[in-house]
Protein backbone atom coordinates (compact mmCIF):
# COMPACT_ATOMS: atom_id res chain seq x y z
CA UNK A 1 0.00 0.00 0.00
CA UNK A 2 2.75 2.52 0.39
CA UNK A 3 4.18 4.16 -2.23
CA UNK A 4 7.03 6.41 -0.59
CA UNK A 5 8.76 4.13 1.79
CA UNK A 6 11.22 6.91 2.29
CA UNK A 7 8.27 8.74 4.60
CA UNK A 8 8.82 6.36 7.32
CA UNK A 9 12.42 7.74 7.62
CA UNK A 10 10.82 10.86 8.85
CA UNK A 11 8.78 9.51 11.69
CA UNK A 12 10.96 10.03 14.66
CA UNK A 13 10.38 14.08 13.99
CA UNK A 14 6.66 14.02 14.48
CA UNK A 15 5.85 15.44 18.07
CA UNK A 16 1.58 15.26 17.93
CA UNK A 17 0.07 11.89 17.67
CA UNK A 18 -1.00 10.21 14.90
CA UNK A 19 -4.05 12.04 13.35
CA UNK A 20 -6.85 10.09 11.17
CA UNK A 21 -6.97 13.53 9.28
CA UNK A 22 -4.97 16.53 8.28
CA UNK A 23 -7.01 18.58 6.57
CA UNK A 24 -4.53 21.44 5.08
CA UNK A 25 -6.53 24.98 4.39
CA UNK A 26 -9.50 27.05 6.60
CA UNK A 27 -11.39 28.18 3.70
CA UNK A 28 -15.31 27.11 3.93
CA UNK A 29 -14.19 23.88 2.30
CA UNK A 30 -11.61 22.85 4.97
CA UNK A 31 -13.58 24.08 8.02
CA UNK A 32 -16.71 21.90 6.61
CA UNK A 33 -14.17 18.86 6.15
CA UNK A 34 -13.40 19.64 9.75
CA UNK A 35 -16.34 19.78 11.31
CA UNK A 36 -17.64 16.79 9.72
CA UNK A 37 -14.87 14.71 10.84
CA UNK A 38 -15.03 15.76 13.83
CA UNK A 39 -18.04 15.12 14.63
CA UNK A 40 -17.81 11.18 13.22
CA UNK A 41 -15.55 11.03 16.61
CA UNK A 42 -12.12 11.22 14.47
CA UNK A 43 -8.84 12.81 15.29
CA UNK A 44 -8.69 16.28 13.55
CA UNK A 45 -6.74 18.94 13.25
CA UNK A 46 -6.85 21.63 10.16
CA UNK A 47 -3.82 23.82 9.50
CA UNK A 48 -4.53 27.01 7.86
CA UNK A 49 -2.61 29.87 7.11
CA UNK A 50 -6.31 31.83 7.27
CA UNK A 51 -9.42 31.28 8.56
CA UNK A 52 -11.66 32.08 6.31
CA UNK A 53 -9.64 31.97 3.27
CA UNK A 54 -11.19 34.29 0.49
CA UNK A 55 -14.22 34.40 2.08
CA UNK A 56 -12.49 37.06 4.39
CA UNK A 57 -11.71 39.47 1.31
CA UNK A 58 -15.04 39.66 0.86
CA UNK A 59 -16.97 42.41 1.35
CA UNK A 60 -20.36 41.38 0.79
CA UNK A 61 -21.81 38.13 0.69
CA UNK A 62 -25.80 37.72 -0.45
CA UNK A 63 -25.64 34.28 -2.26
CA UNK A 64 -25.30 32.23 1.38
CA UNK A 65 -28.35 30.34 1.14
CA UNK A 66 -30.27 30.86 4.27
CA UNK A 67 -28.35 33.83 5.30
CA UNK A 68 -29.67 37.00 2.56
CA UNK A 69 -26.99 39.29 3.69
CA UNK A 70 -23.78 38.51 5.56
CA UNK A 71 -20.09 39.99 5.16
CA UNK A 72 -16.67 37.87 4.60
CA UNK A 73 -15.54 38.80 8.11
CA UNK A 74 -19.03 37.62 9.78
CA UNK A 75 -18.85 34.35 8.29
CA UNK A 76 -15.63 33.83 8.58
CA UNK A 77 -16.32 34.34 12.44
CA UNK A 78 -18.47 32.00 11.86
CA UNK A 79 -16.63 29.81 10.96
CA UNK A 80 -14.26 29.67 13.32
CA UNK A 81 -16.82 29.82 15.99
CA UNK A 82 -18.53 26.46 14.64
CA UNK A 83 -15.28 24.23 14.14
CA UNK A 84 -14.80 26.10 18.14
CA UNK A 85 -17.51 23.62 19.42
CA UNK A 86 -15.54 20.58 18.54
CA UNK A 87 -12.41 19.07 19.31
CA UNK A 88 -10.63 19.95 16.36
CA UNK A 89 -6.77 20.93 16.68
CA UNK A 90 -6.20 24.16 14.75
CA UNK A 91 -2.88 25.68 13.26
CA UNK A 92 -3.40 29.23 11.88
CA UNK A 93 -0.88 31.17 10.59
CA UNK A 94 1.03 28.27 9.36
CA UNK A 95 1.61 27.14 5.71
CA UNK A 96 1.73 23.10 4.45
CA UNK A 97 5.28 23.22 2.64
CA UNK A 98 5.59 19.41 2.00
CA UNK A 99 3.16 16.19 2.16
CA UNK A 100 4.47 12.54 1.61
CA UNK A 101 2.67 9.90 0.58
CA UNK A 102 2.60 6.84 2.26
CA UNK A 103 0.00 4.32 4.40
CA UNK A 104 0.58 6.69 7.11
CA UNK A 105 1.01 10.45 5.43
CA UNK A 106 3.56 12.98 6.65
CA UNK A 107 2.93 16.71 6.62
CA UNK A 108 5.46 18.81 7.12
CA UNK A 109 4.47 23.09 7.88
CA UNK A 110 6.42 25.99 7.37
CA UNK A 111 7.12 26.12 11.50
CA UNK A 112 9.45 22.74 10.48
CA UNK A 113 6.56 20.58 12.49
CA UNK A 114 6.33 17.29 11.20
CA UNK A 115 2.40 15.80 11.37
CA UNK A 116 1.54 12.02 10.65
CA UNK A 117 -2.26 11.33 9.54
CA UNK A 118 -3.87 8.65 8.53
CA UNK A 119 -5.82 10.66 5.67
CA UNK A 120 -5.37 13.87 4.20
CA UNK A 121 -7.87 16.53 2.63
CA UNK A 122 -6.11 19.31 0.17
CA UNK A 123 -8.61 22.46 0.54
CA UNK A 124 -5.91 25.12 0.47
CA UNK A 125 -8.32 26.91 -2.45
CA UNK A 126 -7.21 29.28 -4.99
CA UNK A 127 -6.29 33.25 -5.55
CA UNK A 128 -7.31 35.36 -8.47
CA UNK A 129 -4.87 35.89 -10.64
CA UNK A 130 -3.98 39.42 -10.63
CA UNK A 131 -3.33 41.93 -13.41
CA UNK A 132 -0.29 43.59 -11.70
CA UNK A 133 -0.83 47.34 -12.36
CA UNK A 134 -1.20 50.34 -10.12
CA UNK A 135 -3.80 50.68 -7.89
CA UNK A 136 -5.47 47.28 -8.07
CA UNK A 137 -4.03 45.86 -4.43
CA UNK A 138 -4.96 49.01 -2.91
CA UNK A 139 -8.43 49.28 -4.21
CA UNK A 140 -9.77 45.62 -3.68
CA UNK A 141 -13.13 46.00 -1.91
CA UNK A 142 -13.16 49.40 -3.29
CA UNK A 143 -13.96 48.85 -6.77
CA UNK A 144 -11.67 46.22 -7.67
CA UNK A 145 -13.51 42.94 -7.62
CA UNK A 146 -12.52 39.44 -8.92
CA UNK A 147 -16.12 38.16 -8.55
CA UNK A 148 -18.76 39.32 -10.35
CA UNK A 149 -21.81 37.19 -8.95
CA UNK A 150 -20.74 38.52 -5.44
CA UNK A 151 -19.67 41.98 -6.01
CA UNK A 152 -21.81 42.70 -9.49
CA UNK A 153 -25.05 43.99 -7.45
CA UNK A 154 -22.87 46.41 -5.44
CA UNK A 155 -22.65 48.44 -9.28
CA UNK A 156 -26.02 48.76 -9.71
CA UNK A 157 -26.29 51.62 -12.55
CA UNK A 158 -22.87 52.55 -12.90
CA UNK A 159 -20.30 52.15 -15.46
CA UNK A 160 -17.98 49.08 -15.29
CA UNK A 161 -14.97 47.39 -16.95
CA UNK A 162 -13.68 43.73 -17.13
CA UNK A 163 -10.30 42.85 -18.06
CA UNK A 164 -10.63 39.74 -19.76
CA UNK A 165 -11.97 38.66 -23.40
CA UNK A 166 -11.91 34.55 -22.30
CA UNK A 167 -15.55 33.10 -21.12
CA UNK A 168 -15.25 33.80 -17.59
CA UNK A 169 -14.71 37.55 -19.33
CA UNK A 170 -17.53 37.73 -21.66
CA UNK A 171 -19.58 35.33 -18.62
CA UNK A 172 -19.27 38.62 -16.17
CA UNK A 173 -20.00 41.11 -18.67
CA UNK A 174 -23.07 38.93 -19.43
CA UNK A 175 -23.94 38.45 -15.96
CA UNK A 176 -23.09 42.39 -14.80
CA UNK A 177 -24.63 43.71 -18.55
CA UNK A 178 -28.62 42.90 -16.41
CA UNK A 179 -27.07 45.03 -13.31
CA UNK A 180 -25.42 47.70 -14.01
CA UNK A 181 -25.22 50.86 -16.54
CA UNK A 182 -22.38 49.83 -18.93
CA UNK A 183 -19.76 47.30 -19.49
CA UNK A 184 -16.75 47.63 -21.18
CA UNK A 185 -14.41 44.55 -21.54
CA UNK A 186 -10.79 44.95 -21.67
CA UNK A 187 -9.04 42.01 -24.50
CA UNK A 188 -5.00 42.17 -24.25
CA UNK A 189 -5.15 40.11 -27.42
CA UNK A 190 -6.39 41.04 -31.31
CA UNK A 191 -8.85 38.79 -30.62
CA UNK A 192 -11.49 37.13 -27.91
CA UNK A 193 -10.56 34.18 -26.52
CA UNK A 194 -14.11 33.40 -25.11
CA UNK A 195 -16.52 30.68 -27.06
CA UNK A 196 -18.71 32.34 -30.49
CA UNK A 197 -21.78 32.14 -28.36
CA UNK A 198 -21.07 33.76 -25.61
CA UNK A 199 -19.67 36.37 -27.53
CA UNK A 200 -22.37 37.29 -29.96
CA UNK A 201 -24.62 37.10 -26.82
CA UNK A 202 -22.39 40.10 -26.14
CA UNK A 203 -22.78 41.53 -29.11
CA UNK A 204 -26.53 41.76 -29.24
CA UNK A 205 -26.25 44.22 -25.95
CA UNK A 206 -26.66 47.07 -26.51
CA UNK A 207 -24.70 48.49 -23.13
CA UNK A 208 -21.52 46.38 -23.56
CA UNK A 209 -18.89 47.33 -25.26
CA UNK A 210 -15.69 45.08 -26.44
CA UNK A 211 -11.96 46.46 -26.72
CA UNK A 212 -9.49 44.85 -28.33
CA UNK A 213 -6.07 45.10 -28.29
CA UNK A 214 -5.83 47.50 -25.31
CA UNK A 215 -3.65 47.04 -22.12
CA UNK A 216 -5.04 48.09 -19.06
CA UNK A 217 -2.11 50.11 -17.57
CA UNK A 218 -3.27 51.08 -13.96
CA UNK A 219 -6.82 51.76 -11.63
CA UNK A 220 -7.56 55.56 -10.44
CA UNK A 221 -9.23 56.37 -7.13
CA UNK A 222 -10.74 59.04 -5.40
CA UNK A 223 -11.59 59.35 -1.95
CA UNK A 224 -11.33 55.70 -1.27
CA UNK A 225 -13.31 54.78 -4.46
CA UNK A 226 -12.10 53.50 -7.86
CA UNK A 227 -13.00 56.26 -10.73
CA UNK A 228 -11.32 55.52 -13.93
CA UNK A 229 -9.10 52.78 -15.45
CA UNK A 230 -6.12 53.82 -18.01
CA UNK A 231 -5.52 51.72 -20.63
CA UNK A 232 -3.47 52.40 -23.94
CA UNK A 233 -4.21 50.76 -27.58
CA UNK A 234 -1.74 48.74 -28.72
CA UNK A 235 -2.45 49.73 -32.18
CA UNK A 236 -1.49 53.06 -32.54
CA UNK A 237 0.34 53.54 -28.75
CA UNK A 238 -2.18 56.47 -27.35
CA UNK A 239 -3.54 56.06 -24.24
CA UNK A 240 -6.52 56.45 -22.87
CA UNK A 241 -8.37 57.29 -19.39
CA UNK A 242 -12.44 56.17 -19.23
CA UNK A 243 -14.35 57.08 -16.33
CA UNK A 244 -15.72 54.11 -14.14
CA UNK A 245 -17.18 52.64 -10.87
CA UNK A 246 -15.22 49.27 -10.39
CA UNK A 247 -12.67 47.20 -12.39
CA UNK A 248 -13.48 43.46 -12.68
CA UNK A 249 -10.24 41.18 -12.99
CA UNK A 250 -11.36 38.12 -14.60
CA UNK A 251 -8.33 36.81 -16.22
CA UNK A 252 -8.19 33.55 -14.11
CA UNK A 253 -7.99 31.62 -10.72
CA UNK A 254 -4.46 30.24 -9.75
CA UNK A 255 -5.28 26.71 -7.52
CA UNK A 256 -2.85 27.11 -4.31
CA UNK A 257 -1.83 23.30 -5.19
CA UNK A 258 2.19 24.48 -5.78
CA UNK A 259 2.92 22.78 -2.45
CA UNK A 260 1.97 19.12 -3.63
CA UNK A 261 4.85 19.14 -5.78
CA UNK A 262 4.26 16.24 -8.55
CA UNK A 263 2.21 14.28 -5.78
CA UNK A 264 -1.27 14.29 -6.99
CA UNK A 265 -2.72 14.70 -10.32
CA UNK A 266 -2.93 17.76 -11.71
CA UNK A 267 -4.86 19.47 -14.26
CA UNK A 268 -2.40 22.14 -16.85
CA UNK A 269 -4.03 24.83 -14.63
CA UNK A 270 -2.96 23.29 -11.29
CA UNK A 271 -6.41 22.06 -10.50
CA UNK A 272 -6.02 18.85 -7.96
CA UNK A 273 -7.94 16.28 -10.50
CA UNK A 274 -10.58 14.57 -8.49
CA UNK A 275 -13.72 12.29 -8.86
CA UNK A 276 -17.08 12.46 -7.75
CA UNK A 277 -16.34 11.55 -4.05
CA UNK A 278 -13.05 14.21 -3.83
CA UNK A 279 -10.62 11.36 -4.02
CA UNK A 280 -7.58 12.61 -5.88
CA UNK A 281 -4.67 10.03 -7.46
CA UNK A 282 -3.26 9.07 -4.25
CA UNK A 283 -5.23 7.07 -1.53
CA UNK A 284 -6.08 7.86 1.30
CA UNK A 285 -5.49 11.51 -0.05
CA UNK A 286 -8.71 13.65 -0.77
CA UNK A 287 -9.16 17.19 -1.80
CA UNK A 288 -12.00 19.93 -2.04
CA UNK A 289 -13.21 23.49 -2.97
CA UNK A 290 -11.69 25.97 -5.28
CA UNK A 291 -7.81 24.12 -5.55
CA UNK A 292 -9.73 21.09 -7.03
CA UNK A 293 -11.59 20.38 -11.08
CA UNK A 294 -14.75 21.13 -9.13
CA UNK A 295 -16.85 23.32 -11.75
CA UNK A 296 -18.44 26.82 -10.62
CA UNK A 297 -16.33 28.11 -7.47
CA UNK A 298 -18.60 29.45 -4.53
CA UNK A 299 -18.83 28.93 -0.84
CA UNK A 300 -21.79 27.14 -0.84
CA UNK A 301 -20.17 24.00 -3.50
CA UNK A 302 -17.21 24.58 -1.28
CA UNK A 303 -18.95 23.91 1.82
CA UNK A 304 -20.67 20.56 0.63
CA UNK A 305 -17.67 19.30 -1.43
CA UNK A 306 -15.77 19.60 2.08
CA UNK A 307 -18.76 17.06 3.03
CA UNK A 308 -18.29 15.12 0.80
CA UNK A 309 -14.52 14.84 1.13
CA UNK A 310 -14.61 14.08 4.98
CA UNK A 311 -17.65 11.38 4.55
CA UNK A 312 -15.33 9.73 1.65
CA UNK A 313 -11.98 9.62 4.21
CA UNK A 314 -14.30 7.97 6.97
CA UNK A 315 -15.20 5.82 4.40
CA UNK A 316 -11.51 4.78 3.80
CA UNK A 317 -10.71 4.71 7.44
CA UNK A 318 -14.06 2.14 8.25
CA UNK A 319 -12.20 0.08 5.56
CA UNK A 320 -8.42 0.72 5.91
CA UNK A 321 -8.38 1.11 9.53
CA UNK A 322 -6.55 -1.83 11.04
CA UNK A 323 -4.23 -2.04 8.01
CA UNK A 324 -3.02 1.40 8.98
CA UNK A 325 -2.57 0.86 12.44
CA UNK A 326 -0.21 -1.68 11.91
CA UNK A 327 1.56 0.25 9.06
CA UNK A 328 1.97 3.13 12.07
CA UNK A 329 3.35 0.64 14.02
CA UNK A 330 5.77 -0.49 11.92
CA UNK A 331 6.38 2.73 11.28
CA UNK A 332 7.38 3.56 15.15
CA UNK A 333 9.57 0.28 14.93
CA UNK A 334 11.54 1.54 12.36
CA UNK A 335 12.28 4.82 14.03
CA UNK A 336 12.75 3.49 17.21
CA UNK A 337 16.15 1.29 15.33
CA UNK A 338 17.07 4.64 13.71
CA UNK A 339 17.13 6.26 17.33
C1 LIG B 1 -13.27 38.91 -3.50
C2 LIG B 1 -14.05 37.62 -3.52
C3 LIG B 1 -15.42 37.64 -3.36
C4 LIG B 1 -16.14 36.45 -3.37
N1 LIG B 1 -17.48 36.51 -3.12
C5 LIG B 1 -18.21 35.37 -3.07
C6 LIG B 1 -19.61 35.41 -2.76
O1 LIG B 1 -20.19 36.48 -2.50
N2 LIG B 1 -20.27 34.24 -2.77
C7 LIG B 1 -19.67 33.02 -3.05
O2 LIG B 1 -20.34 31.99 -3.00
N3 LIG B 1 -18.36 32.97 -3.35
C8 LIG B 1 -17.61 34.10 -3.37
N4 LIG B 1 -16.28 34.05 -3.67
C9 LIG B 1 -15.68 32.72 -3.94
C10 LIG B 1 -15.48 31.94 -2.61
O3 LIG B 1 -14.86 32.77 -1.65
C11 LIG B 1 -14.66 30.68 -2.84
O4 LIG B 1 -15.30 29.86 -3.80
C12 LIG B 1 -14.48 29.88 -1.54
O5 LIG B 1 -13.90 30.65 -0.53
C13 LIG B 1 -13.63 28.64 -1.78
O6 LIG B 1 -13.41 27.99 -0.58
P1 LIG B 1 -12.16 27.02 -0.34
O7 LIG B 1 -12.27 26.58 1.08
O8 LIG B 1 -12.10 26.01 -1.40
O9 LIG B 1 -10.87 27.92 -0.55
P2 LIG B 1 -10.36 29.30 0.10
O10 LIG B 1 -11.49 30.12 0.59
O11 LIG B 1 -9.45 29.86 -0.91
O12 LIG B 1 -9.53 28.82 1.38
C14 LIG B 1 -8.28 28.23 1.24
C15 LIG B 1 -7.66 28.00 2.60
O13 LIG B 1 -6.42 27.32 2.44
C16 LIG B 1 -5.39 28.00 3.15
N5 LIG B 1 -4.12 27.68 2.50
C17 LIG B 1 -3.73 27.88 1.21
N6 LIG B 1 -2.50 27.33 0.99
C18 LIG B 1 -2.11 26.77 2.17
C19 LIG B 1 -0.98 26.03 2.61
N7 LIG B 1 0.04 25.72 1.80
N8 LIG B 1 -0.93 25.61 3.91
C20 LIG B 1 -1.95 25.88 4.77
N9 LIG B 1 -3.06 26.56 4.40
C21 LIG B 1 -3.15 26.99 3.13
C22 LIG B 1 -5.82 29.46 3.11
O14 LIG B 1 -5.19 30.23 4.11
C23 LIG B 1 -7.32 29.27 3.38
O15 LIG B 1 -7.53 29.02 4.75
C24 LIG B 1 -15.51 35.21 -3.63
C25 LIG B 1 -14.13 35.18 -3.81
C26 LIG B 1 -13.40 36.36 -3.73
C27 LIG B 1 -11.89 36.32 -3.89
Amino acid sequence: MARNPAALQTASTATAPLQDVVVIGGGPAGVSAAIYSARKGLKVTLIADRIGGQVKDTLGIENFISVPQTTGQELSGGLQAHMNAYEITVKEHLKVSKVEQGDIKTVTLSSGEVLHSKTLIVATGAKWRELGVPGEKENIGNGVAYCPHCDGPFFKGKDVAVIGGGNSGIEAALDLAGIVKSVTVFEFMPDLKADKVLVDQARQRNNITILKNVATESIVAANGKVNALVYKNRDTGEQHELPLSAVFVQIGLVPNSHFLGDLLELTKHGEIVINEKCQTSEAGIYACGDVTTVPYKQIVVAMGEGTKASLASFEYLLTNGEQLDKAYAQMQAASQELA
